[in-house]
């Protein structure tokens, strides 16, 4: 079991208090959409989180241990893992390298002085790629994939890690309908197997409501609500945000 505690955050970017008392906590087992309107400080609450940001104040802990001040290397290297956007980088590289290639980091950094190379991991990047549906396309590069099967890919890599806290900032973004509530139903089956956390922002309330959970709805960087699905979804302040009424 792990736990993520957020205790109090803030941030504030010139005159814009972005995120403002951001408490809340995420546990293994937990799938927890953050949501909330375009500006409401969702990405700046995942880049607090991972290193990217440097919070005005306030706490985040993993099982016990502080991560504010630690570089978004070490972050990760801790458990806390984000969905990779892949980059033009890694376009020319095939499915299973991509993976490979990160799970050669984590052997780096698990064994220190060993260097292996990243042809010997591929059973497992393998295992892996099936576990997403995608061990068919292991060998084609990145940069010729269809868009749904890179998100796929890219939660591979994200599993290469083995993290113990995922964050996915908006990882159905671009995709089709169905497509989407694939991929959060892969997502939902891998914290279950695996005891993941993981915490996604998501504009389609279908997945949301579909998948998640806990719900937290961010407004004007406050949290205004946390709690189950159907809690959530009666709130009356979460209705005025939503409804504008
Ligand atoms: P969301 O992801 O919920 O749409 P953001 O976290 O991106 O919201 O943004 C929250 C607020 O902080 C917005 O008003 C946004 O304009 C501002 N903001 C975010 N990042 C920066 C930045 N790097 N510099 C200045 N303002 C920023
Ligand atoms: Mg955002």
């Amino acid at each position: 079991m792990s736990q993520l505690e957020v205790t109090d955050l803030a941030r504030g970017f010139g005159g814009v208090q972005a995120v403002r008392g951001v408490s809340f906590t995420l546990e293994s087992g937990e799938l927890l959409a953050l949501i909330g309107p375009n500006g409401a400080g969702k990405s700046t609450c995942f880049n607090l989180l991972n290193g990217q940001l440097r919070p005005d104040s306030g706490r985040v802990r993993l099982d016990g241990v502080d991560l504010v001040g630690r570089t978004p290397r070490r972050i990760w290297a801790m458990g806390v893992g984000r969905t990779f956007q892949i980059t033009a980088t890694f376009a020319s590289m095939t499915v299973a390298e991509n993976v490979q290639t990160v799970l050669l980091s984590r052997a780096r950094r698990l064994f220190g002085l060993w260097r292996p190379a990243s042809r010997q991991f591929r059973d497992e990047a393998l295992a892996l790629l099936a576990r997403v549906g995608m061990a068919d396309q292991a060998d084609r590069p990145c940069g010729v994939l269809a868009y749904g099967d890179l998100k796929r890919v890219e939660l591979a890599m994200a599993l290469a890690s083995d993290p113990k806290i995922l964050l996915m900032d908006e990882p159905t973004a671009g995709m089709a309908p169905a497509e989407r509530l694939e991929l959060m139903a892969l997502t939902a089956a891998l914290v279950r197997e695996r005891g993941l956390a993981v915490l996604f922002t998501e504009h389609d309330m279908d997945v949301v409501f579909g998948h998640a959970t806990r719900l937290l709805v961010l407004d004007r960087g406050t949290i205004i609500a946390d709690g189950p699905p159907d809690a959530v979804r009666t709130d009356r302040r979460v209705q005025a945000v939503y409804l504008g009424d």
